[in-house]
């Protein structure tokens, strides 16, 4: 009985009790506290890769615009086409079709821009022979300068009025092919299509017909005589050329 009596007054569980809750807390507030930093850190890294992607795609639309700017972004193209000056009407002589649209822009030589300058060409062309078609585009990458930075997806669109728009969007690192959409930017360029023409006899390309005039021989009396006409085509050289100037940075989502 005194044992027992001893035992309900005694102190020693009390105080083991204490210490255990006391062990509690600190257990729950090395939680939460572990659980709030992780989250911080988590919050950090995307943070970090959100700027990551802000300064390359950044950089990538600069470094677009100033291509633009210091090569001098144009294309030419040249069509030709050949008219009769036969005064003839149209089933009496062979009509020339008009030649489509060829690509004549000036290549140089080490243009590191080539590659760029390759679309635009191709792109023009194809809009100026057939200006209703698809707008063409093209998806390419362009790689980062140093290891701080992302590599960014451009894609590049022509519109019927040749306005080059580019998409941009920094490429997530931790998963291929795929892009970071909280940063994305547009370029756009507008196009100005300039037109001359000149016109010329043509060499090569003639118009032949027969025709009959009426002579007066020796005897006095009257004669048909048939006589072939020729007559030069007249050869008119347009020259279209589309250039892009100062792109605009617009920042926009990636549809
Ligand atoms: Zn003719």
């Amino acid at each position: 009985m005194k044992q027992i009596k001893q035992k309900l007054n005694s102190q020693c569980g009390a105080s083991l009790m204490i210490t255990l809750i006391f062990f509690l807390v600190c257990v729950m507030i090395a939680s939460v506290t572990l659980t709030a930093a992780s989250a911080s850190v988590g919050r950090t890294v995307q943070q970090r890769k959100e700027q990551q992607a802000y300064l390359s795609v950044s950089s990538a639309a600069q470094l677009l615009q100033s291509s633009f700017q210091s090569a001098g972004m144009s294309v030419t193209a040249e069509r030709v086409a050949l008219t009769h000056q036969c005064n003839r009407n149209l089933s009496q002589h062979t009509e020339k079709p008009a030649s489509d649209w060829q690509d004549t822009t000036q290549v140089t030589e080490g243009d590191d821009m080539a590659w760029l300058r390759g679309y635009l060409r191709s792109d023009a062309l194809s809009l100026s022979k057939t200006p209703d078609a698809a707008t063409p585009t093209h998806t390419f990458t362009i790689k980062p300068d140093n290891a701080d930075m992302l590599a960014v997806q451009v894609k590049m669109t022509m519109e019927k009025d040749y306005k080059l728009i580019f998409d941009l969007a920094a490429v997530d690192p931790n998963q291929a092919g795929k892009t970071l959409t909280a940063y994305t930017m547009e370029v756009a360029f507008t196009g100005t299509a300039t037109e001359e023409s000149a016109s010329a006899n043509d060499t090569t390309a003639t118009c032949q017909y027969i025709t009959t005039e009426t002579v007066i021989d020796d005897t006095g009396s009257f004669t048909e005589v048939e006589k072939t006409v020729t007559t030069p085509l007249l050869r008119t050289t347009t020259t279209r050329t589309i250039s892009w100037q100062a792109g605009v940075i617009t920042k926009g989502a990636i549809s």
